[in-house]
């Protein structure tokens, strides 16, 4: 009758998850794709509880005997029965498995000398009297605890167990397996139906009256050299490869899945073979890393169990789409799809092992990710002695400067008490690939004395601390750092991301070196070089000369000088770009960044023009293109000392495809007046060196101005660059050095917003902004090209905003690239 259904059965006899259980499901499955399972049986949902019928209880043991090839009671090849229970779906709450059903205290030795322990049963028969007394046949609960309590051995416990049953019982606890088997289902269903239970199913908003599936199953006694039970995944956690990891027990099988304490899968001799087939087969339907429960007999390998591993490690996950697409199983843009542009992020940089044990110090913005251990330096003096002595700092500041950058390089990580996501600080670090977190709440910096509050304790110089810029979390002390690189995987996906996607992505690099790690990282070329950061520490007086030069005579000098050190610096960077594109962008200082201090200027005069150049709103200050209005030969001698560099660069054979971009415009005139100096400019290198250096001019747009009026602008230039750090801070009016700490924490918890604009583009104001210069533009120029190089570059949703709205490519820093590539893919795909 439909009443026992044979795992394997259940499909063909048009059962579904809610008869037979996910457990039921499992087996069936199991059996289609071939694979060898445990002889047993499912009573569907619903018609359950006529297992608690001696009738029903006889066919399912005969049953099972024959499904099993042995009959209980046989001694010389001696089965057991177990009782489980599955819900349609993945539930806890479940009863306990009922094993060691068909035992008797007259059978009891001789099963324990087939497995050759005398005591290899008695633990799981326990269990199984307890339940069956206390749910089967109604012997109060306290006193079968008592009988438990008063016997540690579990002999003596089955046999104190048996008499309680005897005592209070109705009837005396039977012998026979089906009245056994039938008095376990009447536990069960009664488990099921206890207040605890209910409980239990009430806390996962399940209905009270679920009807759960009833699985017989044969327990096949045998010698306990070869005969067990174990669990196996199918990949090794840390290579993702595939691997069985795993134990297994010689003896009978508990409920509970058993202790990671077993032997190790390798002693299962010729069982390992067929392990490795049916975790490899169940990979390849499941499209998942998997996990099985299996039980051996006489060295053969049956499956109690099997599922997709409900966490996978991120690595198995990329090394498994990576094998199905090998095999045929998956087309590549189903293996791109399953590996999102975050797990991307989280396979590059390293990550902190924590316990739960560790002392979070504070939480600030997640500037920049990875994961860091290191030792406080206050200054960027200390971190660069520490990196000398070969020590990793953690430099703590305020909030950093250009003239901090050569300390920040020095340092494994960066934390600041003020700044927000497109800070100095986090810009810097997020170029340099290290670790940031900025804006940390209540760091108060004490250089006199040594110390840095962070929340509530004070740190002196020296002490360590750890941090994940990922999570924006800073730990006090050292915590273990995982280093491991990605798997090579990897990179085959992200290949494959690149054959999906549409938009360009290229790197915000201002240095050769950078450049050189951005490309192994896929990056196919560059998107803003900001020449001003070729200025930073030492070279910080060049830029600080013509600024503060007293007379013509010495700004000409001051200029030569700059032109030079920058000559030197884009030829190296033009070689490392080889023949891709490269935005190079003239200078874009704001003030404050590259003025001296009070009192640093030098003498009384430099003081007084220091002092007069000081601005109450720098970043909407003389900036910009402003700055190369006001100091018209800027522009001409970095414009000179770039195609003087090309120049060089091309006799060697390598071309770079130049573009020359002019930064913080929101007049066309300003465009134009700023495209004359570069004009001329070549014009001068062309007479020097005989050479016509090929180029585009073309514009950042970064004010909101300079995007309405993009048709306008588009007459002059050949491509934009939108740059969303200064839009997104001029669209809102949020400062983007320090609105995050106060203004956006507090309009987060209101829910006004759901993250900073300055890390996820924003799709109204600002991407309405850059829609609509995307328009106009194309309008004027269709073939106008069209990026991204704000931090935004980086962000997956702003990626996908940025490939909707038709860019042709973004740019970000070097260490984002690989995200971004698959974050293009994603939006593509
Ligand atoms: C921008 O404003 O988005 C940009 C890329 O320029 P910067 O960050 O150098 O101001
Ligand atoms: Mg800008």
């Amino acid at each position: 009758g439909l009443a026992l259904v044979p795992y394997g059965q259940g499909r063909t006899r048009g059962l579904d998850a809610d008869a037979l259980g996910t457990h039921g499901v499992a087996m069936d499955r199991l059996v289609a794709l071939g694979l060898t399972v445990v002889p047993g049986l499912t009573v569907p949902a619903g018609t359950a509880a006529s297992l608690d019928e001696p009738g029903t209880a006889r066919a399912a043991v005969e049953l099972v005997e024959q499904l099993s090839g042995r009959r209980v009671g046989d001694s010389a090849r001696p089965l057991l029965l177990r009782l489980s229970a599955s819900a349609p779906t993945d539930i806890a709450g479940l009863p306990p498995d009922l094993a060691c059903l068909g035992v008797t205290p007259d059978s009891a030795g001789d099963l324990c000398t087939v497995i050759g322990r005398a005591d290899a049963l008695d633990e799981v028969w326990a269990a199984t009297v307890r339940m069956i007394a206390e749910y089967g046949l109604d012997v109060p609960a306290a006193l079968l605890d008592d009988a438990l309590l008063d016997n540690p051995a579990p002999r003596a416990r089955v046999e104190a167990l048996l008499s309680l049953v005897a005592r209070h019982a109705a009837r005396p606890f039977p012998d026979d397996p089906a009245e056994q088997l039938a008095l376990a289902a009447r536990a069960v269903l009664a488990r099921w139906d206890s207040p605890r239970a209910r409980r239990a199913r009430k806390a996962q908003k399940l209905p009270a009256d679920l009807d759960i599936a009833l699985h017989v199953q044969a327990l096949r006694i045998g010698p306990a050299d070869r005969s067990g039970y174990g669990t196996a995944v199918s990949r090794h956690p840390e290579t993702g490869r595939f691997s069985p990891q795993g134990s297994f027990f010689r003896g009978v099988r508990r409920s509970a899945p058993p202790p990671h304490t077993g032997e190790p899968l390798e002693k299962l001799a010729q069982g390992t073979v067929l392990l490795e087939h049916a975790l490899l087969t169940l990979e390849r339907h499941l499209h998942a890393p998997v996990s099985v429960d299996f039980e051996v007999r006489d060295g053969e390998v049956s499956l109690l169990a099997a599922s997709a591993q409900s966490r996978p490690p991120l690595r198995a996950s990329v090394c498994l789409a990576v094998d199905l697409v090998r095999d045929g199983a998956l087309d590549k843009d189903a293996a791109v799809r399953r590996i999102g542009p975050a797990q991307v992020q989280e396979l590059l940089h390293p990550q902190l092992k924590l316990t739960g044990d560790e002392e979070l110090l504070a939480r600030g913005l997640p500037a920049s990710p990875g994961a860091a251990t290191g030792t406080v330096a206050l200054s960027s003096e200390r971190a660069l002695e520490l990196a000398a002595e070969g020590a990793h700092a953690v430099l703590v500041m305020h909030e950093t400067t250009p003239a901090d950058v050569p300390g920040m390089l020095a340092a494994t990580a960066v934390l600041t008490g003020s700044g927000g996501i497109a800070s100095h600080a986090a810009v810097v670090a997020r170029g340099a690939g290290k670790p940031a977190v900025c804006g940390i709440e209540g760091l108060r910096l004490d250089k006199a004395a040594g110390t840095v509050r962070i929340g509530e304790r004070v740190l002196r110089e020296g002490d360590a601390v750890s941090l994940d810029g990922r999570t924006g979390a800073v730990y006090a002390g050292t915590l273990s750092v995982s280093v491991a690189g990605p798997p090579p995987e990897l990179s085959t996906l992200l290949e494959w991301a690149d054959h999906s996607r549409r938009l360009g992505v290229r790197v915000n690099a201002d240095t050769a070196a950078e450049v050189t790690t951005a490309v192994a990282l896929g990056a196919e070329g560059v998107g803003l070089c900001r020449t001003e950061h070729q200025f930073l520490g030492d070279r910080l007086p060049l830029i600080r000369s013509v600024i503060l030069a007293a007379d013509p005579a010495a700004r000409d000098e001051a200029l030569l000088a700059l032109e030079h050190a920058q000559h030197e610096d884009f030829k190296a960077l033009l070689t490392a770009v080889g023949d891709r594109p490269v935005t190079v962008r003239l200078l874009d200082a704001p003030l404050h960044e590259f003025l001296p201090a009070p009192g640093e200027a030098g003498d009384a005069a430099a003081e007084q023009r220091a002092a007069s150049l000081r601005e109450a709103n720098p970043m909407l200050g003389l900036r910009g293109v402003r700055l190369a209005l006001l100091h018209e030969r800027l522009y001409p001698a970095q414009a000179e000392a770039l195609f003087s560099a090309w120049v060089e660069v091309a006799a060697t054979g390598v071309r770079p495809q130049l573009e020359v971009m002019i930064p913080l415009v929101s007049l066309p005139e300003e465009l134009q007046a700023a495209a004359a100096f570069v004009r001329d400019a070549a014009e001068t290198v062309a007479a020097r060196t005989g050479v016509r250096v090929p180029y585009r001019l073309g514009t950042m747009i970064e004010t909101p101005r300079a995007a309405l009026l993009a048709a306008e602008l588009a007459e002059h230039a050949e491509f934009f660059s939108f740059g969303t750090n200064d839009l997104t801070q001029l669209t809102y009016g949020f400062s983007r050095d320090d609105v995050e700490r106060q203004v956006l924490a507090s309009y987060q918890e209101r829910g006004f917003l759901t993250a900073s604009p300055f890390a996820r583009l924003d799709p109204h104001g600002v991407g309405a902004l850059i829609a609509l210069a995307v328009e106009r533009a194309r309008s004027v120029r269709p073939d106008i090209k069209l990026g991204v190089c704000g931090e935004h570059g980086g962000d997956p949703d702003s990626i996908a905003f940025c490939d909707d709205v038709g860019l042709d490519y973004v740019s970000c820093s070097a260490h984002r690239v690989p995200v971004a590539r698959m974050a293009a893919a994603h939006s593509a795909l």
